[in-house]
C-alpha cells in the first residue's frame, strides 16, 4: 500500500493546525469520555492526564494495604511453618533458622561427653569460645546457653565455667561471677601462668607444654627458606669481594634486604658464628 500524502490544501488544515502540527489533534478519554488535545495524554495512554492522576492518587492511598498483603503472601511462601528439628513443635519461621528457640539452638549445636560437658560443635570465635547467632546478634555459645536455660545475665557479670572447658555449654556447669571472681577461680585452679606464688603441677605442666606451638624451624629446614647454607657462604664470600648487594640478590632470586641481613648476621647467624 502506498502512503497517501496529506492534501494540505484541504480546509481541514487551518493555518493554526499547520503550525501546531500533531498537538492540535484531539482524542477521546476512555474514562471520562471528554474530547481533549493529544498533548493532554501521556504517550499512547487511553486516559487523559487528569484521570491518570486520579488513578495514581487512589493507588497511593491503598499502597500500604497492598504491600502488606503481598508481603504476607511472600512470607507464607518463603518461610512456611515448619517442625522444630529438636523438640518437634510446629512454629512460624521469622528467619531461615530451623529451630524454634534459643534453647533448641543450643541443644542442636552441642554434643554430650562422658564427663557431662556439652561440647559446642559449631562455629568458634575468639579465644576458642563457641559462637552462635540469634536474630542477627553474635553471642558466645555459653552466654547464649545461660540466657536460654537460666535467664538474663545482669550487666557487668561474666558467665564462668565450673569445668574449665571453654566450649562447654551445659547450663549446670555455668555460674555467674564478676571478672574478679573469675580470676580468683582461675588462680585457685592454677590456670593462670606467670602468677607469683602459683606453681603448676606436673600434670598441668605436661598438658601446657603439649599444647604449646613448636618454635619455627631454623635455616634450610624452614618451610619458606629460599637459600641453603652453601648459598649463604657464597653470598658472604661475594660480599667480602665488594660486589653490590642488589646484584647478589638478583643472582640468588632474593631481595636486597635479605642479603643485607645475611651481611649483618640477622639472618643465618649460625653461618656468621662458624666463620669466627
Ligand atoms: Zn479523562
Ligand atoms: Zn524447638
Ligand atoms: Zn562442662
Amino acid at each position: 500500500m502506498t502512503k497517501m500524502r496529506a492534501d494540505l490544501t484541504s480546509p481541514k488544515y487551518t493555518p493554526e493546525k499547520l503550525f501546531w502540527g500533531r498537538f492540535m489533534d484531539e482524542k477521546i478519554c476512555s474514562k471520562c469520555g471528554e474530547k481533549r488535545l493529544k498533548s493532554f495524554f501521556y504517550g499512547k495512554a487511553a486516559e487523559c492526564k487528569k484521570c491518570w492522576a486520579e488513578r495514581v492518587r487512589l493507588y497511593n492511598e491503598r499502597k500500604p494495604e497492598i504491600l502488606k498483603k503481598t508481603k504476607k503472601k511472600w512470607n507464607e511462601k518463603v518461610h512456611p511453618p515448619i517442625e522444630c528439628k529438636i523438640c518437634g513443635t510446629i512454629f512460624k519461621r521469622k528467619s531461615a533458622s530451623s529451630v524454634c528457640s534459643l534453647k533448641c539452638r543450643i541443644l542442636d549445636g552441642c554434643k554430650e561427653e562422658k564427663n557431662g560437658c556439652w561440647i559446642w560443635q559449631k562455629c568458634r570465635g575468639r579465644q576458642s569460645y563457641g559462637k552462635t547467632g540469634w536474630f542477627s546478634k553474635a553471642v558466645t555459645a555459653h552466654r547464649a546457653s545461660y540466657i536460654a536455660f537460666k535467664g538474663e545475665i545482669p550487666e557487668g557479670l561474666q558467665v564462668c565455667h565450673k569445668c574449665d572447658v571453654r566450649l562447654c555449654v551445659n547450663p549446670d556447669h555455668l555460674w555467674l561471677g564478676t571478672q574478679k571472681d573469675n580470676m580468683e577461680d582461675a588462680k585457685t585452679k592454677g590456670r593462670l601462668k606467670g602468677t607469683p606464688g602459683i606453681k603448676w603441677t606436673d600434670q598441668q605442666r605436661e598438658k601446657i607444654l603439649k599444647n604449646r606451638q613448636p618454635p619455627n624451624k631454623k635455616g634450610e629446614a624452614h618451610h619458606l627458606a629460599k637459600l641453603n647454607e652453601k648459598n649463604v657462604r657464597e653470598i658472604r664470600n661475594l660480599l667480602r669481594e665488594g660486589i653490590k648487594q642488589n646484584k647478589i640478590a638478583d643472582k640468588y632470586g632474593v631481595c636486597q634486604s635479605a642479603v643485607s641481613h645475611i651481611k649483618s648476621g640477622r639472618r643465618w647467624p649460625h653461618i656468621l658464628e662458624e666463620e669466627k
